[in-house]
């Protein structure tokens, strides 16, 4: 046998150890889970990219589909697996993995079918990463990360809901859409539960730092003419109607948690709402995770800024706080 292409072409000068610097796993490769994995890709953010789920052959495809185009991407590994070993030495895990609603079915039940399967994720990442960030995407997600802080026992600055970064961020292209201005300059933000009991904190709106509500004091009340509240009802209602057109939603939550893992990655310490615990915070005093605007960096949520909020918007996200703490209270672990 003469020597191969390979040692005729290449002259190894130094053995390596692969050791992943940047690396970041997705759990669940359903249509978030993907959405999520291009979106960080795109941005550049792992030097490995691992996937998780159970379907196997699904899992195989879309490993196979991206690592096809490696020449367009600048993360060098794409792996896959169902076995947690392929996660190992994470700095980051986005977890997606979970049972979608399903018309007519209670809240308490779908959380109880992801506390199932997070009873088996969670500690598979804590084998192979204990040092890593979770970032949790599944619904309902204030309480799965909740779930997740319990099941992992990590310290509460490692263990992040997606939470209303996506609310804010639509909220900022509604505002942009009436104003005649682009997203970014665009400032409000959306706290408290994700989804239908999130708050608009309207006394913080403003573009280049001129308050819209010292401009026009009525601004998100009933009494206000422009109806500036519809802003946030189509915050809350337009996932619903995206899933009635298109079947589910992705690339919104997808390139939401890129954004939150590009602070991460980079230690950005970029000001986000994400899901974080907030004991101690509004006079609430139990172990729920609802949205604030939160430091994100290397170690996670490492400072919260305090929100000036209105005695209302307080009550409001007190009552979030009880109804997640009742239905954490009925779930089975
Ligand atoms: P999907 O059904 O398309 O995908 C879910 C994936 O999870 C599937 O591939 C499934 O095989 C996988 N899975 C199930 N059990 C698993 C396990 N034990 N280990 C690993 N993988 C497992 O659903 P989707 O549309 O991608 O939604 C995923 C989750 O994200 C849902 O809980 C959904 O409600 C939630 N979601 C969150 C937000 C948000 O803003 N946080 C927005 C939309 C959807």
């Amino acid at each position: 046998m003469g020597t191969s292409v390979k040692d005729q072409l290449i002259l190894n000068v130094l053995k390596e150890d692969q050791v992943p610097h940047n690396k970041i796993t997705v759990v669940g490769v359903g249509t978030i889970g993907m959405a999520c994995a291009i979106s960080i890709l795109m941005k550049d953010l792992a030097d490995e990219l691992a996937l998780v789920d159970v379907i196997e052959d699904n899992l195989k495809g879309e490993m196979m589909d991206l690592q096809h185009v490696s020449l367009f991407l600048k993360t060098p590994k794409i792996a896959s697996g169902k076995n947690y070993s392929v996660t190992a030495n994470s700095k980051l895990v986005v977890v997606t993995a979970g049972a979608r609603q399903q018309e007519g079915e209670s809240c308490l039940n779908l959380v109880q079918q992801n506390v199932n399967i997070f009873k088996f994720i969670i500690p598979n990442i804590f084998k192979y990463s204990p040092n890593c960030k979770l970032l949790i995407v599944s619904k309902a997600v204030d309480i799965l990360t909740y779930v997740a802080w319990k099941l992992s026992s990590f310290p509460k600055n490692r263990v992040i809901g997606s939470g209303c970064n996506l609310d804010s961020a639509h909220f900022h292209y509604l505002m942009g859409e009436r104003l005649g201005i682009h997203s970014s300059s665009c400032h409000g933000w959306v706290l408290g539960e994700h989804g239908d009991s999130s708050v608009p904190v309207w006394s913080g709106v403003n573009v280049a730092g001129v308050s819209l509500k010292n401009l026009y004091p009525a601004l998100g009340t009933d009494s206000d003419s422009e109806n500036w509240k519809q802003v946030h009802k189509q915050v809350v209602d337009s996932a619903y109607e995206v899933i009635k057109l298109k079947g589910y939603t992705s690339w919104a939550i997808g390139l939401s948690v890129a954004d939150v893992a590009d602070s991460i990655m980079k230690n950005l310490r970029r000001v986000h709402p994400i899901s974080t615990m907030i004991k101690g915070l509004y006079g609430i005093n139990d172990d729920v995770f609802l949205s604030v605007p939160c430091v994100l960096g290397q170690n996670g949520i490492s400072d919260v800024v305090m929100a000036n909020l209105t005695l209302e918007e307080e009550a409001h996200l007190k009552k979030s706080a009880e109804a997640l703490l009742g239905i954490q209270k009925e779930l089975q672990f």
